[in-house]
């Protein structure tokens, strides 16, 4: 099937007519569809078409645009199993996954629907007599929108719902890797009723279509999520537009696990943080920081437990872990595998890729762990972005927290314990945007700001009431009814 980009209203091709070809990552002869290979051209139109619309979808009252995104929030709901088994069969992840992914969606969405009756400003005394201060939140403008594949469904309704609740237009360019989840989600928000030229979806490659969106002097805000790589880029050449730049990258989080912690508890932590999505989460754990006293019975069993993973095609809801999501993605976890046997880590499992029966078709990989990882080995403090888990095993909770802050990385952080006074020191000074007591790194719930510090962004927060700060702008206003000039200041 071929699928095409939406623009001022209408299903259109790229103007070069070009095309890419998007597989299923776990099977590379299942063709998902082709999508337009759009150049700077097509984004100039899709720009244009969004200015076009800013005018009158600005002035549509917030709570009715709220109700428009409350029923993008009900068609979700109602196709919510088709959906997921689409976005299944475009990037691998399990079904039980997807269906999370497209309930995130959902709840952002229904959430949007309830803060279109909360957009608040605020009422400010003033230090003058007969004068009254506030704030509106005001849109921005055309805001451009670029989203990473590995949830294809809630990233993209994490930025496209809150920048249209609060007034923006939208130019929308997915991933390469996550065209068809993103062409049923603009159907979806056009089905629901936003107008035509209010959102507009263009596909195609980031170093052409992204930075045309990143330069473009008519669009306003850019919000990015992706590699710390492609941010540095984006934040380079949308910054000297001095355009607003939203930048929400890598992780690489890390789990303690302290001698008092329920240890059944923990490992399944760490086998649901280190393993789901393949581990192709900016959350995922792939660190797991060991006191020494629990270490080696610890380790049995997590990789006692890794071992009965059940790999293969995610549609068999049987299965427990998809395939990465391509071929160029696996020969990067392989070489990583690589560098941390020369570096010195103890390879316990895995480390190939996984084969078995259908699985030769796609691009699985095996749950992989090394153990006797020292806190500078690359593996220790890159970015790996598949199953691979590195160990580290220390003194007490203070070595604990220097391996967990030694990377330049800062998205989230968990720590395993019963006692309460070393849960509070750890939540004190783990540097992450996000720490959990008692559960994994991964899990984050949309109504909460979601974020990290480091490199793993520039400060902004997406998810809950934060995300609408990203979007907005503050306008304050003066109301002065004393009838005379009062000067701040001086007459105060
Ligand atoms: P990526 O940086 O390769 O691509 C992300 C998006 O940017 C894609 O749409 C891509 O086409 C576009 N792009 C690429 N080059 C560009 C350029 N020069 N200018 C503008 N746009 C460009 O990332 P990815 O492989 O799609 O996603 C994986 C990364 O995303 C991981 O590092 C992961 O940690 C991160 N991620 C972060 C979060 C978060 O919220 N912090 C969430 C999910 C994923």
């Amino acid at each position: 099937m071929d699928y095409k980009n939406f623009i001022g209203g209408k299903w259109v091709e790229a103007i070069s007519g070009k095309r890419f070809t998007k597989i299923n990552p776990a099977n590379k002869e299942e063709i998902i569809g082709t999508f337009p290979y759009s150049g700077k051209e097509d984004v100039d139109k899709a720009v244009e078409s969004a200015k076009k619309a800013f005018g009158s979808w600005s002035k549509v009252p917030v709570p009715k645009r709220g109700e428009i995104l409350g029923k993008v929030g009900d068609i979700l709901s109602k196709r919510k199993k088709e959906l997921a088994e689409i976005e299944t069969r475009e990037m691998g992840k399990v079904l039980k996954e997807t269906e999370g992914d497209v309930q995130e969606g959902i709840d952002t969405a229904y959430y949007a629907f309830g803060e279109g009756r909360r957009f608040f400003g605020e009422t400010v005394a003033s230090e003058l007599r007969n004068k009254v201060c506030l704030t509106f939140k005001r849109p921005i403008g055309v805001a451009g929108l670029i989203a990473p594949w590995n949830f294809p469904m809630a990233i993209p309704c994490w930025k496209v719902i809150p920048a249209l609740l609060s007034g923006n237009t939208v130019v929308f360019k997915p991933s390469r890797e996550a065209p068809f989840t993103s062409t049923k989600l603009v159907e979806i928000l056009i089905e629901a009723g936003v107008p035509d030229n209010v959102i507009n979806l263009i596909h195609g490659p980031g170093t052409v279509v992204g930075e045309a969106m990143c330069t473009h002097p008519d669009v306003g805000i850019i919000s990015f999520t992706g590699s710390v790589e492609t941010g540095r880029r984006i934040s380079e050449i949308a910054g000297k537009g001095l355009k607003r730049v939203s930048l929400e990258l890598g992780g690489k989080n890390g789990q303690i696990v302290l001698n008092d912690a329920n240890l059944d508890l923990a490992l399944e932590g760490v086998v649901w943080g280190a393993f789901g999505t393949t581990g192709q989460r900016c959350t995922a754990t792939s660190r797991l920081i060991l006191e020494k006293g629990i270490h080696d019975k610890f380790i049995d069993r997590v990789v006692d437990r890794a071992k009965k993973i059940k790999i293969g095609n995610g549609l068999d809801k049987s299965n427990e872990m998809g395939p990465l999501i391509s071929e160029k993605q696996r020969e990067k976890v392989h070489k990583y595998v690589e560098i941390g046997e020369k570096e010195g880590a103890n390879l316990v499992i895995g480390g190939n890729f996984y084969t078995e029966g259908e699985c030769n078709k796609g691009f699985f990989y095996e749950p992989t762990i090394f153990t006797n990882v020292s806190p500078r080995m690359r593996i220790a403090v890159e970015e790996i972005f598949g199953p691979v888990l590195s160990v580290f095993k220390v003194n007490d909770l203070d070595e604990a927290i220097d391996v967990i802050n030694g990377t330049n990385y800062g998205l989230s952080s968990s720590i395993y314990t019963q006692d309460v006074n070393k849960a509070l020191t750890a939540i004190d000074t783990i540097e992450a945007g996000i720490t959990y007591v008692n559960g994994p790194t991964i899990g984050a719930e949309c109504h909460l700001p979601f974020g990290g510090v480091k490199n793993t962004g520039n400060g902004h927060r997406e998810g809950g009431w934060t995300v609408y700060d990203i979007f907005t702008e503050i306008q304050t206003v003066y109301i002065d009814y004393s009838g005379k000039l009062q000067r701040a200041q001086i007459d105060a």
